[in-house]
């Protein structure tokens, strides 16, 4: 399997050895200076991601030490960044550290943007997260060129954050301010997610940041800790945090996957599968690879499209991230269930498409995961117009993308034709969704996250879904379990003391 983005990542990170030394020295130095101010207070600043899903970012701070956590962009809406502008975030050279929960774009797009603003502090966050996050922003500009927008940095701010990267492994206790000590745990959300713990001050204060997180074990991860030394706040993610937001179970999605490409098969129809490069991809490899090696789903090829190949070599790259099993079978490649012989990349461009859009009944995973852009585009122009063929949503379909609007029934779509033409495609094949792929918990795997969180903490902001599924989640907790919650606003600034 191609490990090219690993290889480079590593390699321009070897070329660069003493420079990083050199900076983890500065660091350092400026982390174990005597703090100057007392504790007396933290807050945490919302710059996106409130009432909504997208650009999540946030700024933790304290009398000592400002801290900025995530920075990513709003699928489907590349205008709306994270309030970077505003006093709380200023100045941003001046942010003594910043940490990311995980890989995914409306995490991580814009953090190169921090080094264009002159930041030239570290960025801590696990190692698997930190070749992903390069390969993610890499395609992020690569596609925002190919739609002819602007992208908001060059690649050689990627290559800056990559310099200031700082990993930490799960459970590991780091200084990353006089005042302010982070812990990494596992999150189950993707290869290298975590929640975030931060320990303010003397034991002032604790400060948790789910990230985006899975509470039970999938095929890819054991589910994500909720178990701290202290945690009073809690910043959570909300996605399904809706009353009725409950996904069907593991086996009765595979079950339901496996019987819709079947059924597509059956009438020489081709299953396309919109799918975020990293998380699901993997997940269905490993469901669609163990259905057809037990005969329970017919043999055809599976097209990978997008940078799924690549992201995939980064889980072949950091079994230590993944569950017992799976890790085993990876290290044997003979038994690597992500290099059967299925798996074929899509290489050779708009006439490879074609040719697979005209030939046999087959499966094609692409991205982007919620029909955005990417090669997936070219999959609705080439597939969509045939009642034979089937689109399966497995994955979240935010506000405001493309594939939110198809989700909800939208067949009439406008397509601009690679020029200035923009025309409509009419979709007449299947539409289905199966919900239980989700790297996201559902309502009640939220609830248990913090229901049985040790301790349980005093109070928890709800972000990172719609507005309805930030208000029914916060009242929800607070009916079940009497906590004090919150679905802030952005831009509104939370103080604990
Ligand atoms: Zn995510
Ligand atoms: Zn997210």
């Amino acid at each position: 399997m191609e490990s090219s983005t690993v290889d480079n990542v590593r390699n321009f990170l070897m070329q660069e050895r003493d420079e990083h030394r050199k900076f983890l020295e500065r660091v350092g130095d400026q982390i174990h200076r005597e703090p100057m101010h007392d504790t007396e207070w933290v807050r945490v600043t919302t710059l996106g991601c409130c009432r909504e899903v997208g650009r999540a970012s946030f700024i933790l701070s304290t009398p000592e030490s400002r801290i900025l956590v995530d920075c990513g962009d709003k699928p489907g809406a590349e205008g709306e960044v994270p309030y970077l502008q505003i006093p709380e975030a200023n100045p941003i050279a001046d942010l003594d550290a910043v940490v990311l929960t995980h890989a995914h774009l409306d995490h991580s797009a814009l953090l190169p943007l921090l080094f264009k603003y002159g930041y030239d502090g570290p960025v801590y966050t696990t190692q698997a997260t930190r070749d992903l996050m390069g390969l993610l922003q890499l395609d992020y500009l690569d596609v925002a060129a190919k739609e002819g927008r602007t992208p908001p940095y060059e690649s050689a701010m990627v290559r800056e954050e990559l310099k200031h990267t700082i990993t930490v492994d799960y459970g590991n206790v780091t200084d990353i301010a006089p005042d302010i000590k982070l812990t990494l745990h596992n999150a189950g959300h993707i290869l290298g997610s975590a929640v975030a713990h931060f320990h303010v001050g003397d034991g002032f204060h604790n400060v948790v940041f789910s990230g985006d997180i899975h509470h039970t074990d999938t095929r890819l991860f054991n589910g994500a800790s909720n178990d701290f030394p202290r945690v009073e706040s809690l910043i959570m993610e909300s996605t399904y945090g809706r009353r009725n937001d409950y996904q069907t179970d593991q086996e009765d999605s595979e079950r339901k996957v496996t019987e819709l490409i079947n059924d597509t098969y059956e009438q020489d129809g081709i299953v396309v599968i919109p799918a975020f490069a990293v998380g699901r991809s993997q997940e269905l490899m490993l469901v669609l690879e163990e259905a057809m090696r037990e005969d329970r789903l017919r043999t055809m090829p599976i097209y990978l499209d997008g940078m799924i190949r690549e992201a995939t070599a980064i889980h072949t790259a950091y079994p230590e991230f993944l569950r017992d099993g799976l890790r085993q079978r990876i290290l044997h490649d003979d038994e690597n269930p992500f290099l059967a012989d299925q798996f074929q990349q899509v290489d050779g461009g708009q006439e490879m498409r074609e040719d697979i859009a005209g030939g046999e009944p087959c499966i094609i995973l692409s991205t982007s995961g919620m029909v955005t852009g990417g090669p997936i585009m070219s999959w609705l122009e080439l597939l969509g117009n045939d009642p034979k063929n089937t689109l399966i949503f497995v994955g979240y379909q935010a506000q405001g993308t493309l594939g939110r609007r198809i989700q909800s029934g939208r067949r009439e779509i406008p397509f601009s034709d690679r020029g200035s033409r923009s025309e409509q495609l009419t979709l007449r094949f299947d539409v289905e969704s199966v919900s239980g792929f989700s790297g996201h918990a559902d309502r009640n795997g939220l609830e248990d996250f913090v229901g049985t969180m040790n301790p349980r903490p005093e109070r928890v902001l709800c972000v990172h879904g719609d507005e309805s599924s930030t208000d029914q989640f916060s009242s929800g907790l607070y009916q079940k379990f009497n906590i004090r919650t919150q679905s802030p606003k952005n831009m509104e600034t939370f103080r604990f003391d």
